[in-house]
């Protein structure tokens, strides 16, 4: 092969989605030198559909919160329907934003690039090169601009793998290739997000009268196919537009979230052409446990950084960015090797610390749902069990919060609902041992680091990959 050009820099990050442009952004802020690879032109990487986002999320990863036209609605009425039609728990008080990510993304590559980052659009990463003792080196990729290809070969002292569910540096390199296997397909949703004309305002208004909501309510049909979907209507203010989100595990005997968006727009005809949208398929496995190796380190889907109860990256994504840069940065700061461990094990520790709970408890939930049938999905909201306290702390991203007097409903649900909870409790009893098994994540590499994330990862399995495990 011939190379026609080299970069030579800190870090090399592949994938310019939210994940990735953020860690460019604040590694390149922060002083280092960085580029940003990805595949797509400018303002075509990463997601390009409308995505709730938890605001909080964005103080996290110290991200400027969305403005119009970028936020397109915020704190809107949120209200999840039962598949058969029964009953509806309706959320006021949540912390919703709905984000063009179109925008969003592009903000926050032109972020990463006012700060310095090299910007390697339509640029193909290709093949790793592993050095001595199995250490990612250098980076072959092609760059394809105006019919002109050229060969790039990048070196860096830091690999970041942001390329999504592709994941394309970490299945080349053999530590974390053999401990980061690709999810299974009951651990993957298949989603589709499209925002559409409204073809006749009649009809949006006739259907938002037959669901009792009003404009810019989202209507969230749960359990529409397997226990793990999702179908949400949300009709705009002015009723130009309405926007679809759809989703599902991916097994063969459920339609997947394009099917289930195309067989919604054609039983309505007051729903008009696509303005915009995609679908793909995302990780809802919890994260794995090692999100590193000298001179590499995994992020966002490529890492799988996303809250498994409703299948949400963004967030987690950009607070998972920062804390790897940081923990790049402040090994530049001490003039150490970046990609050398007690770095990178800073970065898998510090988010391992802080968001594992969280995640591996929403992940034994999420497994919970997929053992579900419309009518126990029926039941739960008839029962009380699902409770509006508990949609908003889920839609929140936050752990379930203790409500006295909605506990009492809980429970009485749970009395009523026989075989069904006896099906939840026990997912419910492993939420504080999980918690305990979250904390003692080891703090840094202490030398003997394989033997503590083998021991940890054996729990976790046992805690949460056991959940529902004959669906
Ligand atoms: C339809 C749908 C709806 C969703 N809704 C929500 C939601 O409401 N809220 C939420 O939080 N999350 C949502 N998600 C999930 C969210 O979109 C993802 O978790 C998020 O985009 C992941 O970001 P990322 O930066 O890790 O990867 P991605 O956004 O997948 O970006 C990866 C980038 O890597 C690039 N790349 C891949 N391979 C290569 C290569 N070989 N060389 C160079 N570049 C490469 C790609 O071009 C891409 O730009 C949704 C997902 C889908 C599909």
């Amino acid at each position: 092969m011939t190379t026609d050009r080299i970069w030579e820099g800190d870090v090399v990050v592949v994938g310019a989605g939210p994940a990735g442009a953020w860690a460019a952004a604040c590694l390149a802020r922060g002083g280092a030198r960085v580029a940003l690879v990805d595949r797509r032109p400018r303002g075509d990487a990463g997601a390009q559909w409308v995505n709730g986002l938890a605001s909080w999320l964005l103080d996290e990863a110290g991200c400027v919160h969305p403005r119009p036209p970028e936020l397109l609605g915020a704190g809107h009425r949120f209200t999840i329907l039962s598949p058969l039609g029964n009953h509806r728990v309706d959320v006021d008080d949540h912390p919703l934003y709905e984000v063009d990510m179109r925008l969003l993304g592009l903000r926050l590559a032109d972020e990463a690039e006012a700060a310095g980052a090299e910007m390697l659009w339509e640029t193909v990463a290709e093949e790793v090169e592993i050095g001595s003792a199995g250490r990612p080196v250098a980076l072959t990729a092609t760059r394809t601009s105006g019919g002109i290809e050229e060969r790039l070969r990048l070196r860096a002292s830091v690999f970041v793998d942001a390329s999504g569910l592709p994941a394309v540096l970490r299945r080349q390199v053999p530590r974390l290739a053999h401990a980061c296997p690709p999810p299974a397909p009951s651990d993957l949703c298949v989603a589709a997000q499209e925002v559409r004309e409204i073809s006749d305002r009649g009809g949006a208004r006739a259907f938002l009268g037959r669901h009792d909501a009003e404009p810019e309510q989202t209507l969230a049909w749960t359990g529409v196919e397997g226990g793990y979907s999702v179908l949400n209507v949300r009709v705009d203010a002015d009723f130009n537009r309405m926007s679809i989100l759809t989703g599902s595990t991916a097994l063969p005997r459920y339609r997947s979230g394009r099917r289930i968006l195309d067989d919604f727009a054609r039983q309505h005809d007051w729903v008009g052409p696509r303005i915009f949208g995609g679908s793909r398929a995302l990780p809802l496995r919890r994260p794995y446990s090692r999100l590193v190796a000298p001179g590499i380190a995994l992020l966002g889907d490529a890492a799988c950084q996303v809250y498994p109860t409703h299948g949400s990256g963004i967030g987690i994504g950009l607070a998972a960015a920062r804390m790897l840069a940081d923990a790049i940065l402040g090994a530049l700061r001490r003039r150490e090797d970046p990609g050398a461990r007690p770095a990178m094990w800073g970065y898998s520790s510090a988010f391992h610390r802080k968001w594992g709970a969280l995640m591996c408890s929403a992940d034994a939930f999420r497994r919970f749902s997929q053992t579900l049938r419309p009518a126990d999905v029926d039941r739960m909201m008839g029962h009380g069990i699902l409770s509006p306290q508990m949609v908003a702390d889920g839609l929140a991203q936050r752990p379930a919060s203790v409500h006295l007097d909605g506990l009492w409903t809980q429970l009485r649900g749970m009395s009523k609902a026989g075989d069904l909870a006896a099906r939840l409790i026990p997912v419910l009893a492993r939420l504080p041992l999980i918690e305990r098994v979250a904390a003692t994540y080891p703090k840094r590499d202490s030398g003997h680091i394989q033997v503590d994330i083998y021991r940890y990862e054996r729990r976790m399995r046992w805690l949460v990959d056991s959940v529902g495990s004959r669906r």
